[in-house]
């Protein structure tokens, strides 16, 4: 759940109100006549993605969870899914595992190894022990079998949640660090701007902090697919990267790996 709002009290002689009403929507103080004193207060729901390609099924879920104040996005393929996630990373996925492209473990596990770390609970139609295993290897947090129990399904959203919500997650390496939530780069804690492509990449290769990662997971990260795989769009943003953030040549944190790709490490 994400609050933030913004509040004027120009002219107004009561001074600030503070008034939260549960559907989160813009409150006012007393004299509300005015809209210099009205505080707009934006809560933001909890984002749950379901991908599902049971057409019913999956609106089933969606409005369960929506009854349960939750914002809910639905893909029905695994691509579709992972496109997704890259534009707009959700709070939790809840994920099909037959679907009619990329089947759900395999999205997972695609997931993990951008460095996506979104709790994922896994829906299978499958009981059985080794597709249980197979599931958890993949990186999902959680398993439900289908039939399941709505009540189960929103415990466990809840308790991944719960489990995510409190770390604010800060990233680090050297003298860089890097703020997802608040989109913000920092070097030797002074901000430094960038662009969102230059923010993605750097992001994608904090996460994986020491780790070589090939040009082509880069460009399917940073600028999702259909870019000419021979593209030097990853070696022109790494100098980009290099020139805000990098400058000690003698020491480089993004370090070029020759014929394997780019890590970052301090
Ligand atoms: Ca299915």
């Amino acid at each position: 759940m994400r609050l933030s709002f913004q509040l004027s009290t120009r002219g107004c002689a009561h001074g600030p109100v503070h008034v939260l009403t549960s559907s989160g929507r813009a409150v006012s103080c007393p004299c509300f006549e005015s809209s210099a004193h009205i505080i707009r207060i934006t809560l933001e729901a909890s984002r749950i993605l379901i991908v599902e390609d049971e057409t019913a099924l999956a609106h089933l879920i969606e409005r369960v969870l929506r009854e349960e104040g939750y914002a809910t996005h639905t893909e029905f393929s695994g691509e579709a899914a992972l496109a997704m996630v890259m534009a707009s990373e959700p709070d939790c996925i809840v994920l099909d595992v037959g679907l009619p492209d990329i089947d759900g473990l395999h999205v997972c596990s695609l997931l993990r190894e951008r460095g996506f770390r979104t709790p994922i609970i896994i829906l299978t139609a499958r009981d059985a022990v080794p597709d249980r295993v197979r599931g958890l290897d993949s990186g999902a947090d959680d398993y439900l079998v289908k039939p399941f129990s709505f009540d189960e399904l929103l415990a466990r959203i809840r308790a991944h949640l719960r489990r995510t919500a409190p770390t604010q997650e800060i990233l680090a390496v050297g003298d860089i660090s890097l703020d997802p939530s608040a989109h913000a780069v920092f070097k030797s804690s002074v901000p430094v701007e960038l662009t969102d492509h230059e923010f993605r990449l750097l992001e994608m290769l904090m996460r994986h902090t020491g780790k070589v990662l090939s040009r082509q997971q880069l460009l399917d990260y940073v600028w999702g697919y259909g870019i000419e795989p021979n593209s030097n769009v990853v070696d022109l943003y790494i100098y980009y990267l290099r020139k805000k953030l990098d400058t000690d040549t003698s020491h480089r944190l993004i370090q070029t790996v020759r014929g394997a790709g780019y890590k970052i490490e301090a």
